[in-house]
This record gives C-alpha cells, structure tokens and sequence, in this order.
C-alpha cells in the first residue's frame, strides 16, 4: 500500500532514520490483518535519543523564540497540506473513519500553531521587594529534556500537543508512541524534519517494550519531565518512578464521564451531544461520555430517540466513505466491551440497541443502547471505550450531581439543561477539570484540557499549557 510505504519505519534518534534487529507489527483493526512492520527499539536505543535530546537542549533553547515559532507554524502548513495522506494513515492504523482522522490532522496542526504563537509571547516580571532594598526579576526558563509518551486512540493529536508546548518552550524531547499505532508518530516526525526541526531537538522511539525502554530514561537524571497521556494504572506507575527523582509530570489519564440530561433540556441538542460525546472515535476517547443520567420525566423520549439516532450510524472499516462507526482497537477491546455489556444485563439492565459483538474479520462491536443501567454495573465504574451508551434515570438535582461525582474519575462532564442557573450551579458542582454545557466536545487547542482527581495531573493547551514545559526562576537583585 503506497501510503503506508510512505511513512519511515525506523527509530527517529539525532535527525536520523535507524533500522533495528527486532521489528513491531502493525496491524489494521478493520481486518486483523497486518499493514507493516516499524523499529523496535532496545534499551540502548532509548538511551541514544535521550542523549541526542541531552546534546540539543542548550542550543534549542537559546535558540530564538521567533524562530522557534515559525519552525513549528511550517510543520502546521505541512499537515494541512497533507491531511488526506497523514489520515489515510491514521485510519488504517487505528480505525478511526477517515473523516474524524483528516479532523485529528487538523486539530494537530492547530496545537502546533497555537504553541507557535505561545512561543513568543512569554511573560516574566519586574518588581520592587515589599520590604524595600532588593528587586525581583522573575523569568520563564524551558524544563528541559522531555519525556512524552502518547496513547493509541489520538495517535497523532495526543503527541502534537506535547510536542508542540515542549518545543515553544525550548525543550528537547524523546517521544514515545502507543505500540498499535506508531504510524502516525513516524509521519508527525517526518513532517517536523521537514519543516527544519534540528537533530535531537524530537526523537521518536517505538517499542514492542514500553517498561524496558522508558523506565531508565524516566529514572535517568538528564531527563527533566514526563509528560503522559494513557490509562490510570499506567499512569499511577510511571508517578512512582517519577518520584524518585521528583521528576516534574503532566499526566492526562483516564475519564468516567457522566452525561447528565435535565427535563428543562433541549431533547435535540441534547441526543446530539450525546451522540458526539458517545460515539467520536467509535467511544474510544477518554472524554466519552461513560453513564448517561436522565431526569425521570424525559428518560423515555430521550432513551427512544438516541437509540433511533444510533442504529442508523454507518458502521464499517474507517477508509470506506460515509462510515461514522469504524472497528475498535484490537480483539481484546471487542471482548472487554463484550463482557461490560455482558455484566450490566446480568444487573438488570435492558438492551434497546445492539448488545452482541459482530463476527469478523476485524474488530466490530456495534453501536449498543442500554437502559434501566444499576450503578453498581461494572461499566460504571469503568472506562468503556466502546459504542455503549448505559442510560439511567434520576429524580434531583442533588441526586445526579452526587452519582455523577461518586467516581475517583474527574475528566469531564455534560450537562444539559436550558436553566441557565441550574446549569451553572451544576457545572461547579461537578467534581471534573471540564464540563460541556450544552455541548458534546470540550476538545479545543486554545482551552485547557486535563483532569482533576485521578483522571490527572496538569493543563494541555490554553495559555496554561505551555507552563507545563517553563520553570519560574526568580533573581533577587541588590540595588
Ligand atoms: P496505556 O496502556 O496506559 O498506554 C499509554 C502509553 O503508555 C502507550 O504508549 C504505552 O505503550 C505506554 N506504556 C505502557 N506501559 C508503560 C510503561 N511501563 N512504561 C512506559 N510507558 C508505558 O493507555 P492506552 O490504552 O494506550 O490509551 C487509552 C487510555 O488513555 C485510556 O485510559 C484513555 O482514557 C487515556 N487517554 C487520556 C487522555 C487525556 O487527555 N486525559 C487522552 C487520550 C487517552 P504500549 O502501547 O507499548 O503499551
């Protein structure tokens, strides 16, 4: 296939293209079937694009942000221009309909423009001490050597983000791509060689062995952050070794999103949101909307016509045109949601919509509507990542506000009321670092994104989310 022979497959260490003895096998989710082989990189590798990243550190971040800005806005230009075949890409990767995916080229791309624009317009301070005799020069200085390591359902918009705050700031990077979808990375790395990113300034190492690669770089002492978005538990790992050398860490992890409809919604706006929330990326997000609450006086006519709405969504491999619903990721996915599905029944929940995976080839789950969910359901209390949509009702404000937080999640939540009062008094009350108010998708480089609680640690985009790569340093001046 031209467009997958296109991407380089080798380790991205120092400006170069290594081969390895090992290689990682990629596979289309769509099929099952094998799309190619890329680098599988041996501890010593990783330890070479740690040192590259070492080497580059100090002249990247003398380097002036001016020209560190307009690398990046070149590397935007690149991927817009390119966005049918990075998509292509992505979609026969991972899965995900080509639409969505030319769509994760864009939102990529925005990252980096928005980064771009942060780079120069950094703030610092002049300020006479309180007490007299000294002033206080207070500036913003790059981390340094960055760890970033991403997941595979944004395979390319997860690393853009990153690298685009990491690179703004002044810091060099190594960057670690999920094991399923390494594609996407090679190409973002490709396109930043091209647009004039030094050697060692990104490296990209792929890996069949996450632990063995990372763990000595996270423990290495020229290494100065670790910026990850994954799961929880992997997340909750890598914060222990962290610790050992109090290493700096953005964590974007894992979300239980509640949806939460109100009788005094707009029904519409509202199945649309939960369309959006539910199923953008086949559910496979960590914004998706997990338990959808609904106040008892509209529970039915909401339950009728989402489930109308759902089973008319085109469901097929993501390159075919028209498709809203592509595969999910692997086999094991199909049988985790499977088996969620499975529980809830068992609970006592009634399936309204789909509830049984599809035969292959490929990894299909179908778009499933449950309702008269329990809570103590085990897809309440995890994430589900699939086309799953568990209704249940609630009577109270109170009522929906308290399920909605009794998570140890807080990403994101969704509320939908037309009470402008209610809405914002709910909003507060939510126990997430975002919520969409009448809306199904937070996501926008320019707002910032994370987590409170255990879905996280740390801002990724807004004016906040380069602080995520800057020390303060205060110089204390005698006059
Ligand atoms: P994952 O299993 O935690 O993996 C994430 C990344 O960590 C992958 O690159 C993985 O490599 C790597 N990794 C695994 N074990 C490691 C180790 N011991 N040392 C270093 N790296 C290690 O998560 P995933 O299944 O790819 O992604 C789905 C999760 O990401 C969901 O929980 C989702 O909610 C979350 N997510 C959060 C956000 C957010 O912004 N909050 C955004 C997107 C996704 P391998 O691929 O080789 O295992």
């Amino acid at each position: 296939m031209l467009v997958i022979e296109s991407v380089p497959k080798g380790l991205y260490i120092d400006g170069a293209w290594r081969e390895t003895p090992g290689a990682l096998p990629v596979f289309d989710p769509a099929t099952g079937k094998p799309l190619c082989q890329v680098a599988d990189a041996a501890p010593a590798d990783g330890l070479d694009a740690l040192a590259a990243a070492t080497a580059a550190q100090a002249g990247w971040a003398r380097t002036p942000a001016r020209t560190r800005s307009e690398i990046l806005l070149r590397a935007q230009q690149l991927l817009l221009a390119d966005a049918e075949r990075l998509g292509t890409i992505m979609t026969l990767e991972m899965g995900k309909p080509l639409a969505e995916a030319r769509g994760e080229v864009a939102y990529a791309a925005e990252f980096l423009r928005w980064f771009a624009e942060a780079a120069v317009r950094l703030d610092g301070g002049y300020l006479p001490a309180p007490t007299g005799g000294s002033r206080f020069l207070v500036t913003r200085q790059p981390v340094g050597v960055s760890l970033l390591i991403t997941p595979w359902n944004f395979p390319m918009a997860m690393g853009a983000r990153k690298i685009g705050p990491a690179l703004a700031a002044g810091c060099t990077c190594v960057v670690k791509p999920a094991e399923q979808t390494p594609l996407s990375m090679l190409a973002l790395a490709a396109v930043l060689h091209e647009a004039g990113v030094p050697p060692g300034v990104v490296n990209v190492v792929t890996t069949a062995d996450p632990g063995a690669l990372m763990t000595p770089l996270i423990l290495d002492r020229r290494s100065r952050k670790l910026s990850f978005t994954g799961s929880t538990a992997v997340g909750k790992q890598l914060l222990e070794l962290c610790a050992r050398t109090v290493m700096r860490t953005s964590m974007e992890l894992g979300g239980n999103a509640p949806f939460l409809v109100f009788e005094d919604a707009d029904l519409d706006a509202a199945v649309d949101g939960a369309i959006a929330a539910k199923l953008r990326n086949t559910g496979q997000a960590c914004t998706a909307a997990n338990r959808i609450l609904v106040q008892r006086g509209v529970a039915d006519e909401f339950a009728r016509r989402l489930t109308e709405r759902m089973a008319a969504l085109p469901m097929g491999p993501g390159t075919e045109p028209g498709v809203v619903l592509g595969p999910l990721i692997d086999a094991d996915a199909v049988a985790k949601v499977s088996e969620l599905v499975a529980d809830a029944r068992r609970r006592g929940a009634a399936v309204r919509l789909g509830g049984e995976p599809l035969a292959g080839p490929g990894n299909f789950y179908p778009a499933t509507v449950l309702t008269d969910v329990p809570d103590d359901a085990a897809l309440c209390h995890t994430e589900i990542f699939g086309p799953v949509a568990p209704l249940a009702v609630f009577d109270t404000e109170d009522e929906a506000v308290a399920r909605a937080n009794d998570t140890p999640y807080g990403l994101v939540a969704y509320v939908y009321t037309e009470n402008l009062r209610r809405g914002l008094r709910v909003c507060e009350a939510l126990e997430t670092g975002m919520v969409g108010l009448n809306q199904g998708v937070v996501s926008n480089p320019a707002a910032p994104f994370g987590g409170v609680k255990e879905s996280g640690l740390g801002r990724e985009g807004g004016f906040i989310g380069i602080d995520e790569f800057l020390e303060t340093k205060y110089i204390g001046v005698a006059l």
